[in-house]
């Protein structure tokens, strides 16, 4: 297969270079970057952190996705929109790992995957994506009596709250108890809130440091309280699923895919 990685400078962009160059079965199309970046030109293997690739990063996306079966987009929402457009152009799959899409840009990804198949995960990770069944499954077993707070923590780099991934765990833990999460979750708290609403699901989001991502949803009842966490000490854990998503849009009909059909637990 073919692989092309847009923002391939980037820090998902690099840790997906490394998990591309040298895999069987695998060969690196090319990376893309943002006309202008200063790694434009780049060799791909160096960016990477290994051995030359012979190789070199470019701003010629439509050329990429020309070239690829599958292009792994770990970006910015606007791009992300740009990449679903050529994907369906130039019959590419494509593998979305970007998070913080407005609905326009979502619609513009739903388009795509009318032509193409499409993989999109706020989290690539397995772990997350088994902590979102389990998460779904306490919500239903324990009600309304049982408050729900999601916690995430990332590095001081991200620039959007909360993460994708604290939405997911919402979506699923919202499907547990079979309400909608944009009626029901509660973003930021300050100054005199009151007290908490029953059948509320909390947000709450941390940053700093160089933490690749910590998820805790919690459920707090009267005297007692369960946590189900997810901690990724490596980003290498998105690559790796990413990558493995890739190899899966091999043959599979056009369609909006989620990393739990990737990973057999849809
Ligand atoms: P980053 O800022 O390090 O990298 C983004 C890269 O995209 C940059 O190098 C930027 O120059 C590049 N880019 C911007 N416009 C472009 C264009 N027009 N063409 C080509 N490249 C372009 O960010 P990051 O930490 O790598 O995260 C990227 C995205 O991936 C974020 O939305 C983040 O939340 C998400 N993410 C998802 C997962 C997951 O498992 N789904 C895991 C980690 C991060």
């Amino acid at each position: 297969m073919n692989i092309g990685i847009v923002g391939c400078a980037g820090r998902m962009g690099r840790m997906l270079l490394g998990a591309v160059i040298g895999q069987d079965g695998l060969t690196l199309s090319g990376g893309t970057e943002s006309p202008g970046h200063t790694n434009v030109e780049d060799d791909l293997g160096v960016l990477a952190g290994t051995a030359s690739a012979g190789v070199l990063a470019s701003d010629d996306t439509a050329a990429l996705f020309a070239a690829s079966d599958v292009v792994i987009d770990f970006t910015v929402p606007a791009t992300t929109q740009t990449h679903a457009a050529l994907a369906a152009v130039h019959n590419a799959a494509l593998v979305i790992g970007t998070t913080g899409l407005s609905a326009d840009d979502q619609a513009a990804v739903k388009a795509a995957a009318k032509k193409v198949a499409v993989v999109q995960a706020a989290n690539m990770s397995v772990g997350v994506n088994v902590l979102l069944g389990l998460a779904q499954q306490a919500a239903g077993l324990l009600g309304d009596d049982y408050d729900i707070e999601i916690v995430e923590m990332h590095h001081r780099h991200k620039i959007d709250a909360p993460s994708g991934t604290a939405l997911a765990l919402g979506n699923s833990v919202a499907a547990g108890r079979n309400v909608d999460l944009e009626k029901s979750s509660v973003r930021v708290r300050d100054g005199h809130t009151g007290a908490r609403e029953t059948g509320t699901i909390g947000f709450a989001t941390l940053r700093g440091g160089d933490v690749a991502g910590d998820h805790t949803v919690m459920f707090a009842g009267d005297g007692e309280r369960i946590e189900l966490t997810h901690k990724a000490s490596s980003r290498s854990v998105f690559a790796k699923g990413a990558v493995r998503a890739a190899r899966w849009t091999k043959g599979q009909a056009p369609g909006l895919y989620s990393m739990r059909n990737v990973l057999g637990l849809a």
